[in-house]
């Protein structure tokens, strides 16, 4: 699992470590938004919630959770959860369907820089690479001109993000202290990665250990 305020670089570790470990990259804010795009009953609802920052209620959040990390992907590959759980509640739903993390990746980043990160923030809708205007700019004016940007990437917004994200992060850790990871996020993103992946070849290889010797 990985955790962290808005725009504390998630998505932008996610990238990176499914490239290196091929884990299913389950992002909640990306199923919610897809849900909006298509337009659906869920979908509607859910985007009140999110332009004003807040969580969107679990009713819709866990089972579409649910559902992606019960794919067949997701139970052979292994999956990255970005975004999620956001609440206590979450964490606990979550466990009752047998989803156990080995380990929580929490990305801290001073609320200045997150500002600017948000603002920043640009899309593409044709390879779902995140880019940022100052920090990871586009490599071609053709990616360039097709950027887009998330409807809550505005200072305002982000502000009200912050605020929901500080209320709910402590409870969230208490729920994985022994297995939560604090990392500095406000590092190059290449520098984060290469803490996080250090972390996860250790884990993997006492993975493999645990497993035994293979028959041969
Ligand atoms: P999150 O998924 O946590 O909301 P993103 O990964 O989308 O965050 O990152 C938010 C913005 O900050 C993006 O524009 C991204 O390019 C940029 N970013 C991510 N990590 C870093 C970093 N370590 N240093 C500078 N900018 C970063
Ligand atoms: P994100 O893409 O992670 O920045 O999330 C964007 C928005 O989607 C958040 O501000 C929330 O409104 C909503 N959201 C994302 N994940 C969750 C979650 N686990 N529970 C409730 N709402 C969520």
């Amino acid at each position: 699992m990985i955790s962290g305020a808005p725009a504390s670089g998630k998505g932008t570790q996610c990238e990176l470590i499914t490239k290196k470990y091929d884990l299913v990259h389950v992002a909640a804010g990306d199923l919610l938004r897809a849900e909006v795009a298509s337009g659906t009953e869920n979908g509607k609802r859910a985007k009140e919630f999110m332009e004003k920052g807040q969580l969107v209620p679990n009713e819709i959040v866990v089972m579409m959770v649910k559902d992606r990390l019960s794919q067949q992907d997701s139970e052979e590959k292994g999956w990255l959860l970005d975004g999620y759980p956001r609440s206590q509640s979450q964490a606990t739903a979550l466990k009752s369907f047998g989803f156990d993390p080995d380990i929580f990746i929490l990305l801290e980043v001073p609320e200045e820089i997150l500002v600017e990160r948000v603002v920043g923030r640009r899309l593409d809708p044709v390879t779902g690479k995140i880019y940022h205007l100052k920090y990871s700019p586009p490599e071609t004016e053709e990616i360039a001109a097709r950027l887009t940007q998330r409807f809550d990437d505005t200072e305002e917004k982000v502000k009200l993000r912050l605020v929901t994200h500080n209320s709910n992060v402590e409870d969230v850790l208490s729920m994985y202290g022994d297995i939560t990871v604090k990392l500095d996020g406000s590092q190059p993103k290449l520098e984060v990665f290469s803490q996080i992946d250090s972390i996860l070849s250790e884990l993997l290889e006492k993975k493999v250990a645990a497993l035994g010797p293979v028959a041969a």
